[in-house]
């Protein structure tokens, strides 16, 4: 699977002229389909698809919209320390906006560095897997994610029940906004994401 690198992106309409290798044309894809077909994923399929085509709406806005359109009633807030000012006021959003919620910091249970055998600091350690598990204990019906840090989140969404979406993705320089670098990558961060090899 190369996707990224494809220039004829023939899946967006009818595969004509697809590459040789492309997924599309895999023979699995039919019986994959039908996994859409389950109640919980046709729901937000359907729902996500609907959406997907709107203009105009924050992200912030669009989960609103999906959620409700979802049927959720108890959302799951799972934000991480940094951004708890934030988390306060996305508390306060779903629930004027009709949401039961139930929020929870990444630094839950305030454990210690030293129980991944890493230097002890004043700071505990962010602790993605009770974070969904105690949101799975709440039985939230969607669990959205505040920027948790990489690898924090990998575990959070694994070990989440309810679906998971991300509303913030955490990047400590670019204000939370990953793709700058991306959009740079041309540029000033070309050093950075693509630096000279060694030889
Ligand atoms: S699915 Fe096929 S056509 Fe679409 S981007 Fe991938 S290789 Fe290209």
């Amino acid at each position: 699977m190369n996707c990224a690198m494809c220039e004829i992106h023939a899946c967006r309409n009818n595969l004509e002229g697809a590459p040789k290798n492309c997924p599309s044309l895999d023979e699995d894809m039919d019986k994959l389909k039908e996994l859409y077909r389950t109640e919980e994923n046709y729901t937000i399929v359907k729902v996500s698809t609907k959406l997907a085509p709107q203009q105009g709406k924050t992200r912030i806005e669009e989960t609103i919209d999906f959620a409700k359109q979802c049927g959720y009633k108890k959302i799951g807030l799972a934000f991480c320390n940094a951004l708890a000012n934030e988390a306060k006021i996305i508390d306060k959003v779903f629930t004027y906006n009709g949401f039961e919620t139930e929020s929870i910091i990444c630094k839950v249970g305030g454990i210690s560095r030293e129980t991944v055998d890493l230097e002890h600091s004043s700071n505990s350690m962010c602790n993605p897997i009770v974070q969904a598990n105690f949101l799975n204990k709440a039985k939230t019906d969607l669990n959205v994610v505040i920027g948790l840090c990489v690898g924090h989140d990998s575990l959070f969404i694994k070990y989440s029940e309810a679906p998971v979406t991300v509303l913030a993705v955490k990047d400590k320089v670019l204000a939370h906004n990953p793709l700058a670098a991306v959009y740079m990558a041309d540029k000033y961060y070309k050093n950075k994401l693509f630096p000279p090899k060694e030889k």
